[in-house]
């Protein structure tokens, strides 16, 4: 069987100056992940995974070390070639899920595909339309951030993150900030999207969100340190999926 790669990384290494000392963050990490997983990034907290996430979707740049993305080497592209290539490729879904404050759900979920040359503005609304419904916030679409609940947030901005119909959704923790009942139904979304054939790589240490993974990859100390592949989630195999990975993380 051929298995896309879809992501791919070369002595991908990050560090940041403190005071005059190199923090070595990312060390020579070599990886690939793969068409249509839902691949979940797991560490200890500070073990760099939200560093890692961001060089992977070129949000940052690493120190060194190549980086290939959906076809394209991040490392070499200049600034503007890469927010291009980001819009087309790239759905980010943060912790604190960022929406611009002063435009509707709505709005935020057009914004990206607006930039779009290729885009007209009545096709963008048509999806973001769809998606909004896709993810069960349509009839809150008119509605500001502050409005609506923070599960309703969370749904708008993975609407967001889909309108340009991305490669890839990368998410740093995204039920960090709600409670896990709410938490459960944004993962359901992404598992279900996933399911659809959405990629997915999503940072977490929390194993409840990990039992949605197809593939866990375990990051130490800014090396990986080993990865377990899972099969399809569902949910009367949530408990044992759970252990699998407890016991993967002794
Ligand atoms: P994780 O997401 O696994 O908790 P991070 O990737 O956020 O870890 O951070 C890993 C390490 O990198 C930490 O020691 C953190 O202090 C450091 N770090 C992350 N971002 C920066 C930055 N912008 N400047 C300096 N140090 C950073
Ligand atoms: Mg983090």
């Amino acid at each position: 069987m051929y298995i896309m790669v879809i992501i791919k990384t070369k002595n991908l290494s990050k560090s940041f100056a403190n005071g005059g000392i190199q923090n070595h963050v990312l060390r020579n990490i070599d990886l690939e992940i793969y068409d249509k997983d839902f691949t979940v990034i797991m560490g200890n907290s500070g073990s760099g995974k939200s560093t890692l996430l961001y060089a992977l979707s070129g949000m940052d740049r690493p120190t060194f070390g190549e980086i290939m993305l959906n076809g394209h080497a991040i490392e070499k592209m200049k600034e503007k070639e890469l927010a291009v290539m980001r819009r087309a490729n790239v759905g980010f879904v943060f912790q604190q899920m960022h929406l611009v404050s002063n435009l509707t759900l709505f709005e935020n979920v057009c914004v990206s595909g607006y930039l779009m040359k290729n885009r007209k503005p009545k096709e963008v609304h048509d999806q973001a339309e769809e998606l909004l419904k896709r993810v069960g916030v349509f009839n809150e679409k008119d509605r500001l951030p502050s409005r609506v609940s923070g599960g309703q947030c969370q749904r708008a901005a993975i609407a967001r993150a889909l309108i340009n119909s991305p490669k890839m959704i990368f998410t740093d923790e995204p039920t960090g900030a709600l409670n896990s009942k709410i938490g459960r139904q944004v993962l359901n979304v992404l598992t279900e999207l996933n399911q659809e054939g959405q990629n997915i790589l999503m940072v977490t240490h929390d194993v409840k969100a990990a039992t949605r993974a197809t593939r866990i990859i375990y990051l130490h100390d800014g090396q990986i340190n080993g990865e377990m592949t899972l099969e399809p989630y569902t949910p009367e195999q949530e408990k044992n999926r759970e252990r699998q990975i407890l016991a993967f993380l002794e």
